[in-house]
């Protein structure tokens, strides 16, 4: 079985969040399980990719309505990586130092699409399953079934995998001229709402649909940004398969990114170490518990929440935790967060930024992690957190609902229902309960620390969606 991932990120190459850690986890784990697999990303600015060995093994143009763009492929070799990654070169709209964020994302990536799609329909050898993550590639299913220039690709079965449901890939019929010539019958298909909507046209074209958890499925019909009825016309095809995670990037026994390695029967001292390094780094507190966020910095990972909550405990003088943050997005919350540092109390601290090591690190030596999130489509810090033993403290939103139990109910974490700082303040205080039980706070953190989120379910889960859709 061939499958081929089509995704703006994938780890370790180009990250921002969840969806590379994702992608790139999925695929080396389909890869140890024997099946053919490659992952097709734009080439991106990024010495990530600038430092890999490549060969090109295709050029062509892709035509944007007036605009032509030449493009080529590379196919990476002499990588560490377990599965075969291909990166789509289209230098004026690509070759930039974020992945996304630009005025013209969406010329860029209806251009990346109709790219692999020329690429694609030279090649002899029919994949088994164009495997579509997000609205990056959301359009594809349609263009194959209905562009004449992709009739040739119009049986491969197509996944549609929904990681954040947020962003829809809108833009006005004004642009339709940018789609290669298809059956202008078929026009409904793409549109929502007045526009086009990638989303929408690949939630009807793909053959199935998964989410990254069966809460947030739940979710999105009733709150799907815009989409629920349309979330629920397609019920019927679609499977929330909660992620896993990569067991061997994050794993405390050998992560050589941490000041100390650690397993479940050392957690104590190796996570002291850790700490002592953080709050060293940090200028924090080591004797109370460190309370860190990881994450992009937005609305819909409550980084607004987690502002007002710092602001409050600082001037609350209360001085029971620190509060840790590494995150980047949104500049009036990073500015918000910044201007809490004059005032710090040597309790809160924080770095604006992407820094995977500093990640893993904080991982390590943190005692909470904190998740006050809006909407959370899976959310894998929390499963890190276990990993490491830093307990997850998480609003009850998608899929922290599947990964998140309350220590209440015998769960190993602590949940929080509303989106307010009243709430975040007191599932910190339980927090800070916790911390002063050492006997139960070492049971929970050593059980977290047992839990398996490894791929094996979700891979399984997947195999079987991808032999129902190869009919
Ligand atoms: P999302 O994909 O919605 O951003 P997830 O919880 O699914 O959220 O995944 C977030 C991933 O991105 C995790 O691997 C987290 O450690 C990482 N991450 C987020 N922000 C940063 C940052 N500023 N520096 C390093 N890693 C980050």
């Amino acid at each position: 079985m061939e499958i081929i991932h089509i995704s703006a990120e994938c780890y370790p190459v180009a990250k921002v969040g969840g969806l590379a850690d994702v992608v790139g986890a999925l695929a080396k784990t389909q890869t140890q399980e024997g099946l053919s697999v490659k992952v097709v990303i734009p080439y991106y600015n990024l010495s990530s990719l600038k430092t890999i060995q490549t060969e090109t093994i295709f050029s062509s143009d892709v035509k944007l309505g007036q605009f032509n763009f030449p493009f080529s492929i590379l196919k990476a070799f002499n990588t560490r990586l377990e599965f075969d990654l291909y990166l789509i070169v289209i230098p004026e709209l690509f070759d930039r130092e974020e992945i996304y964020g630009y005025r013209d994302d969406i010329e860029r990536f209806v251009a990346f699409q109709i790219a692999f799609l020329n690429w694609q329909k030279t090649i002899e050898t029919i994949p088994s399953v164009l495997h579509c993550h997000d609205y990056h590639s959301a359009l594809i299913p349609f263009m194959i079934t209905h562009s004449y220039e992709y009739n040739i690709l119009c049986r491969i079965p197509t996944l549609l995998t929904l990681h954040n449901a947020l962003y829809q890939g809108q833009f006005g019929f004004d642009k339709l001229h940018y789609l290669p010539q298809y059956d202008l019958s078929k026009t409904n298909i793409l549109e929502w709402g007045g526009n086009i909507n990638s989303i929408a046209a690949g939630l009807r074209s793909a053959r199935a649909i998964t989410t990254v958890s069966p809460s947030y499925l739940e979710q999105i019909n009733t709150n799907g940004y815009g989409l629920e009825y349309l979330f629920r016309e397609v019920r019927y095809k679609s499977k929330g398969i909660l992620n896993g995670i990569d067991t061997e990037v994050w794993n405390p026994e050998t992560d050589n990114k941490i000041a100390a390695q650690y397993g479940i029967k050392n957690a104590t001292v190796g996570k002291k170490i850790n700490k002592e390094k953080l709050c060293e780094m940090f200028h924090l507190d080591v004797n109370i518990p460190i309370i860190c966020f990881i994450g992009r910095l937005y609305e819909e990972k409550g980084a607004d929440l987690l502002y007002e909550f710092s602001k409050k405990t600082l001037q609350e003088n209360a001085e029971k935790f620190n509060i840790l943050i590494l995150g980047s997005g949104n500049e009036a919350i990073e500015k918000q967060l910044q201007s809490l540092v004059a005032d710090s109390q040597g309790v809160y601290n924080l770095f604006v930024g992407f820094d995977e090591d500093l990640a893993h690190l904080i991982y390590g030596g943190s005692d909470f992690i904190l998740m006050p999130s809006r909407t959370e489509s899976c959310g894998l810090n929390q499963m890190y957190g276990y990993r490491y033993g830093t307990i997850p403290v998480v609003r009850k939103t998608g899929g922290l609902i599947d990964t998140v139990q309350d220590i209440d109910k015998n769960g190993l974490g602590i949940c929080f229902q509303n989106e307010t700082v009243e709430d975040i303040t007191s599932a910190i205080e339980r927090a800070v309960t916790l911390f002063e039980n050492k006997e139960k706070l070492n049971t929970i953190i050593k059980s977290g620390m047992m839990r398996d989120h490894s791929w094996n379910k979700a891979n399984q889960d997947y195999l079987k969606m991808y032999k129902l859709i190869i009919k």
